[in-house]
């Protein structure tokens, strides 16, 4: 049942002209008084020639077209209040919407015919059992508070938060938007109308959040929802060169909404996170699998480094000046000292990821290999400046407990005591950072730590087991 303004009072002399009046009206009467309006509007948009009787807002007469010809209608602009009891509802047309760009509410239009659209198409499923639209009038999200814009509960799905962001999304809104559905147990999901080339920093900040998915009510999405009576919306996955696949329509019922945090179609962020991670490290695990201890009395002279050195030195260019001035300063071969270091990070994380001491330098095979390890590296000078890195990876993982062993405890504290540290910013710590970013890379881990996909050994409570290989 359509809702209509029953009642405009124009400006005097005019006066109140109820819709029965103006339905009766010669074609070219209501077509002068529908141009006068939008006259006006051009001229003094403040001063509007007719107003709703119940909200005062401003509105127009729209040309409906019914069997026969055109009938007039009022309507209200956009910016009367939405919970006017005449209000209209929704064209799904977004002409209305188009128009008033030319009248500066380009954007408080479109974001209303958006969010009501949005709204109409979900009443349409029989499974809502609720939908509420806020006032869309506020200028940011910041000024809305905490209504969404769309919300609705939908019987086997759940509660949906449908936020319409049309501009310049703000970061930390969006972040605590986030937070605040998550505790609430209510799916967020930002709706774009379309995704220029140049994006605004919000609109990665969104799609980031939603794990490199990103939605649009276009007009494809609006004619899929009103054929299929439920929301549909225009899906945008991440593909690996910054741009994103062939777009495709998806219902909520499509939706993955089983982390919590956010909802999405695929998430296109963890596994990448994880790659990025592996690639690190790929060609030292080779080595290390090729040149075991127990064969080699120094492995690390081994050929099968010298691709693991290539690759480390390439994710880490500062890593080929620090080797130069390794050999100038103290006729130091770079490469294979930090080979050494390497099998030291590497045993702390296998051991970590199995439960069992194995070690990738020393020969020290039994049920205490990584501490006998950990404790014999610790006592050479060639370590020592080193403890703080080492030991920063074995608190992070569950091998942690080793540190208990007053043995090891009292090795770093000497390492520490004899030796300046290097610390993050040191080509030996970035080095280090890219093998294992889990561990090093504050961001990284921090955010695999968010996404629940923080491996185990890193020390994670991640539910798929992931090895550090
Ligand atoms: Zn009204």
């Amino acid at each position: 049942m359509q809702r209509t303004i029953e009642i405009a009072d124009f400006a005097l002399p005019r006066g109140a002209v109820s819709i029965q009046q103006l339905m009766a009206m010669p074609r070219a009467t209501w077509d002068h008084l529908r141009s006068e309006i939008n006259r006006q509007r051009q001229i003094d948009p403040l001063n509007p020639l007719a107003r709703c009787r119940l909200c005062k807002g401003p509105v127009f007469i729209r040309s409906h077209y019914a069997s026969g010809g055109h009938a007039p209608v009022y309507a209200h602009y956009p910016e009367s209040p939405a919970d006017c009891p005449w209000y209209q509802g929704v064209n799904l047309k977004p002409d209305d919407a188009r128009a008033a760009q030319y009248h500066g509410h380009q954007e408080s239009a479109l974001h209303r015919w958006m969010c009501e659209t949005i709204a109409t198409v979900l009443e349409q499923d029989p499974r809502c059992r609720l939908v509420t639209v806020d006032t869309y009038r506020r200028p940011s999200i910041a000024a809305r508070g905490r209504y969404p814009d769309v919300y609705a509960e939908i019987d086997g799905l759940g509660k949906f938060a449908i936020e319409v962001q049309l501009s310049k999304p703000f970061a930390p809104e969006i972040v605590a938007r986030h937070i605040h559905y998550e505790a609430e147990g209510v799916a967020l999901l930002w709706v774009f109308r379309t995704l220029d080339a140049e994006l605004p920093q919000g609109f990665h900040d969104v799609i980031t959040l939603q794990r490199g998915n990103a939605f649009l009510f276009d007009d494809d999405a609006v004619a899929a929802s009103s054929t299929r009576n439920t929301l549909v919306l225009t899906g945008l996955l991440e593909n690996d060169r910054g741009g994103f696949l062939k777009p495709r329509l998806v219902a909520l019922d499509d939706l993955d909404r089983s982390s919590g945090r956010a909802v999405f179609i695929e998430d296109r962020r963890s596994d990448r996170l994880l790659d990025y991670c592996r690639a690190g490290r790929a060609k030292w695990w080779e080595a290390f699998k090729e040149a075991p201890p127990a064969e080699f009395d120094y492995p690390f002279d081994e050929p099968c480094f010298i691709p693991a050195w290539d690759s480390i030195k390439a994710f880490v260019p500062e890593l080929s000046p620090w080797k130069r001035r390794c050999w100038s300063e103290q006729f130091v071969r770079g490469d294979r000292l930090f080979a050494e270091l390497a099998a030291i990070l590497f045993s702390i994380a296998r051991t970590a990821t199995t439960g069992k001491d194995r070690v990738y330098v020393t020969r020290y095979n039994d049920a205490s290999a990584l501490t006998s390890m950990l404790n014999a590296k610790l006592a050479a000078q060639a370590f020592m400046p080193f403890a703080t890195l080492i030991e920063t990876m074995l608190r992070a993982t569950p091998a942690r407990d080793r540190l208990v062993r007053t043995s090891l405890a009292r090795a770093f504290e000497h390492a520490k005591l004899e030796s300046e540290q290097i610390a993050p910013g040191h080509p030996i710590w970035s080095g280090a950072a890219r093998l294992f970013p889990e561990i090093f890379d504050g961001l990284r881990r921090a955010e695999l730590d968010d996404l629940g996909k923080l491996p185990g050994w890193a020390g994670g409570a991640s539910q798929t087991a992931q090895s550090s290989s």
